[in-house]
């Protein structure tokens, strides 16, 4: 507490100040100290981890940045990758990209075409080493399953149903994450006997491996890993759905290698990224998920399956028995089918035809050296120039804004409109017809600091308002301090929208709008 008091001395801020810089309204004494609100106020740039997620970040966020619409904020996005060293399987590796893919693809991760060798691996070779990477995984589960047993002192008889139970020819199915309740481990659970009868064919055998933990304080998350342990012990579920315990690095790196499905079912939109789908893509593991975080950008077509991004219903309950009468169709029609339509050598060609999809087309997408090659071209390198700019001549530019800042803040809400006129036509804009705007702004001293732009909105079928079309005014005169600026509009589009005129502090040495957050919005003449 005392660092900090001597911090904010430092800073020439107070208590008070800095707690405001953690919330939306900074001046709401009634508003908790937001962690997120306090870094997007503190950072120069904003992302989220997912296209999707950048978006939902924009609208989340777009109450700090007043004046501004949420799709005009600058929250970007990179979408999360995974280190390929780390998660591919050694086995998998050496055996198949290092026999088949283009000997650069290493250093070149994110380069699709040196990927495209998996093509030429015969399906012979797929199919054993896919199976070689299953009974690594059955074989751990086995003596896992055997030592816990006899730790536990439990019947005997039972360790012997349950490990020849683990076949590593049967279609294996993941579900290995935290179980946070958005990611909807329960749907599975949805219809029992349904999920008995697709587990319980004796030609076509399927397990369901589920691994995770939950936050110790997340009551209900404890809640679902206990439902599930206990659904795993019926009769008819033992061995066929399977709750592997203690999930951490070590377990999750089995996993993502040695299942044929990873599953992921979370609540729309509620899945920022999702990054362990993206470990099993560079293992010849295909995803059966929501579109929902990286998948939304990473499902193609043939190459995994997909739950559409799209909520049929308000109800959560509704979409979660939609979404599981989903999978169990999925799974009954196309995915159990497709695996075990093999050939007189026990293999299906069909189903490696998806494996090598998947990893031709999303694993060279989802790697850190893609992630990373993103951060430098949207975040680090515009910072790192900038930064050699602010901080040239003693911070000279930096000084400068910073001063600029104070003044135009001091005097912004003296700043006042002297007149505007318009030549519309009462009875509204006609499209073709071309029409002056004119504004005469009181600057009161600033040195032609601020800008005019006018905005139209338009209303869109959820009925939030958007951005439909920015036009900035020309600056086309100066008496002393007041500043003309002036629009020559030819309305392209007739159509159901609003317009409005914004003022904003203007200074091509910011970063963005949203760094110096003053916006005005102005009288204007109805269009309509
Ligand atoms: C990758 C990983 C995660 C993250 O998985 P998500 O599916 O993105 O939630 C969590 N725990 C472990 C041990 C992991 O390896």
């Amino acid at each position: 507490m005392l660092l900090l008091f001597i911090l904010f001395a430092k800073l020439g801020i107070t208590w008070d100040e800095f707690i405001g810089m953690g919330r939306t309204n900074p001046d709401d004494h009634g508003e908790r100290f937001c962690m997120s609100t306090f870094a997007c106020n503190t950072c120069q740039e904003v992302n989220g981890v997912s296209m999707l997620h950048g978006w939902v970040s924009q609208k989340m966020f777009a109450p700090i940045w007043k004046g501004y619409y949420p799709e005009e904020n600058h929250v970007g996005y990179v979408t999360n990758g995974v280190h390929l060293p780390t998660w591919v399987a050694t086995g998998w590796l050496t055996n198949i990209y290092e026999k088949y893919l283009d000997p650069a693809f290493m250093s070149d991760q994110s380069n699709e075409a040196r990927w495209q060798g998996i093509y030429n691996c015969p399906d012979d070779e797929l199919w054993k080493t896919r199976l070689l990477m299953k009974k690594n995984l059955t074989f751990y589960l086995e003596k896992q399953f055997s030592a816990t047993w006899l730790k536990r002192q439990n019947d005997p008889s039972r360790i012997t149903k349950l490990a020849q139970h683990f076949n590593p020819n049967a279609l294996i199915i993941g579900f290995c994450r935290r179980f946070a309740t958005y990611k909807r481990a329960h749907l599975l659970f949805t219809d029992l006997n349904r999920l008995s009868q697709i587990v319980n064919n004796p030609e076509r055998p399927v397990i369901f491996l589920f691994a995770g933990k939950a936050h110790p304080a997340d009551g209900a998350g404890q809640g679902l890993i206990k439902r599930i342990f206990e659904i795993s012990q019926l009769d008819e579920f033992q061995g066929k759905v399977v709750f592997v315990e203690d999930y951490d690095f070590l377990l999750a790196r089995r996993l993502v290698s040695g299942v044929d499905i990873w599953m992921n079912t979370p609540t729309r939109p509620m899945e920022a990224s999702g990054t362990s789908g993206e470990k099993a893509e560079m293992n010849g593991v295909v995803n059966l998920s929501v579109k929902d975080g990286w998948w939304l950008e990473g499902y193609r077509e043939g190459a995994g399956w997909a739950l559409t991004e799209k909520r049929t219903y308000q109800n959560q309950e509704y979409q979660d028995r939609l979404d599981a009468a989903t999978i169990y169709g999925l799974l009954e029609n196309e995915i159990i089918p497709l695996y075990y339509n093999k050939d007189k050598n026990g293999i299906s060609k069909g189903w490696l035809k998806v494996v090598r999809n998947s990893i031709a087309q999303i694993a060279p997408h989802y790697t850190m050296k893609r992630q990373l090659d993103d951060y430098y071209e949207k975040f680090y390198n515009k910072e790192a120039k900038r930064f050699k700019e602010i901080a040239k001549d003693n911070y000279k530019l930096a000084k400068d804004i910073a001063q600029w800042k104070e003044v135009v803040a001091e005097r912004w809400d003296a700043i006042s409109m002297v007149s505007c006129s318009w030549d519309f036509p009462a009875t509204g804009a006609e499209t073709g017809q071309k029409y002056h705007l004119q504004y005469v702004i009181n600057e009161q001293g600033l040195e032609d600091a601020v800008g005019l732009e006018k905005v139209d909105i338009y209303t869109d079928k959820n009925g939030e308002e958007r951005i439909f079309h920015v036009e900035p005014l020309k600056l086309t005169g100066r008496d002393g301090n007041n500043y003309t600026f002036e629009a020559e509009l030819a309305p392209q589009q007739s159509g159901n929208y609003r317009s409005a005129v914004r003022m904003y502090p203007k200074n091509k040495n910011l970063p963005h709008r949203q760094d110096f957050c003053y916006v005005r919005w102005l009288e204007l003449p109805d269009l309509k």
